[in-house]
């Protein structure tokens, strides 16, 4: 059956051992099958403006449904297809296509926000994908402006002019740029100076360190202060508390992502989110806390 919560390795191995699959049946092949079979799906995680609390955008994660494995986090399974540059080009079009399906099913429901979709360094290298990403956005009736591409820094795009060049006409077309799990991986200065970005997320090792690091605290205002400096947006991963999202609104003006604001659910539970959102965060909520 299908499993409730995600598998950690070692869990995944145990099960996978005991469904006679071996690791070595998870090939791009494989990988490209399960895409193409609609066994991909995708969760939304959803991020919140610190101070007032407005609802500011969706993140899209990727999940795998395996029939028999059941639920496969995109940890398990994104090395592999980014070893293939067919398989991760597959996975980013329908992670995009299907990101524009949700945007538009939330529409009808009256609920409009961007969405960010993650995607590697390797789809940087594809030379279609600007034009690809437009065609999709505009079919779906998504605004570019509307969609947020998130990319983890890492050494595979430092200097490749290829890269940088893609990364420039997806701006030209409109569409948000975000650095992601930024001060975790390479050069991040470097990139910040040479590549359109135009939001940075602080990695959650940063967050989830913020009460009792000293030295978390000095990085973490730093970095918002940067991202202002900038005239960047700035997004922190990894809030689980109110004692972290307290602190962040000291700090200064960043987005908040993490379990405290929601945990990734699937597209029909975002409007109930957002409902008891906005009944206990609005600012007339937060009156009535204040006992105005
Ligand atoms: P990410 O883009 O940094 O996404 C945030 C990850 O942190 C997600 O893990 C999310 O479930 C988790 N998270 C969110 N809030 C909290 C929190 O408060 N505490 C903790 N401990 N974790 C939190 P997930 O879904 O397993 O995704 C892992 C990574 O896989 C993502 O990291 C992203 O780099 C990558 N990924 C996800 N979806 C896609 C995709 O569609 N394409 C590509 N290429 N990569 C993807
Ligand atoms: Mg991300
Ligand atoms: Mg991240």
């Amino acid at each position: 059956g299908v499993l409730e919560k995600p598998l950690d390795g070692p869990a995944l191995q145990q099960l996978l051992a005991r469904l006679q699959v071996t690791p070595e049946d998870i090939s791009a092949g494989t990988l490209r099958t399960a895409i193409g079979n609609g066994e991909m799906s995708l969760d939304f995680q959803p991020i919140v403006a610190v101070k007032t609390k407005t609802f500011r955008k969706l993140e899209a994660l990727v999940r795998w449904k395996h029939p028999q494995a059941g639920l496969i986090p995109p940890g398990q399974f994104l090395a592999i297809a980014e070893r293939d540059q067919a398989t991760i080009e597959a996975l980013a079009e329908w992670v995009v296509g299907a990101a524009v399906d949700a945007y538009q099913a939330l529409a009808e429901l009256g609920v409009v926000v961007p969405i960010a979709v993650n995607i590697s360094a390797q789809n940087l290298r594809d030379r279609a994908l600007p034009d690809r990403l437009e065609q999709r956005l505009r079919a779906g009736a998504m605004p570019p402006g509307h969609l947020c591409l998130e990319v983890s820094e890492t050494a595979a795009f430092t200097d490749a002019m290829l890269t940088m060049d893609i990364l420039s006409r997806l701006q030209l077309k409109g569409i948000c740029l975000s650095l992601d799990n930024f001060g975790t991986g390479y050069s991040s200065l470097k990139l910040l100076q040479q590549m359109p970005f135009s939001e940075i997320k602080i990695d959650r090792s940063f967050i989830g360190d913020l009460a009792t690091s000293r030295e978390a605290r000095a990085i973490v205002k730093s970095v918002i202060d940067l991202a202002a400096n900038m005239e960047m947006g700035c997004v922190a991963e990894g809030v689980e508390t109110q004692e972290t999202a307290d602190l962040l609104g000291q700090l200064g003006a960043c987005d908040l992502q993490g379990f405290l604001i929601g945990r990734p659910m699937p597209v029909e539970a975002v409007p109930v989110w957002l409902k008891i959102w906005e009944r206990h965060e609005s600012p007339a909520a937060q009156a009535r806390h204040d006992g105005a």
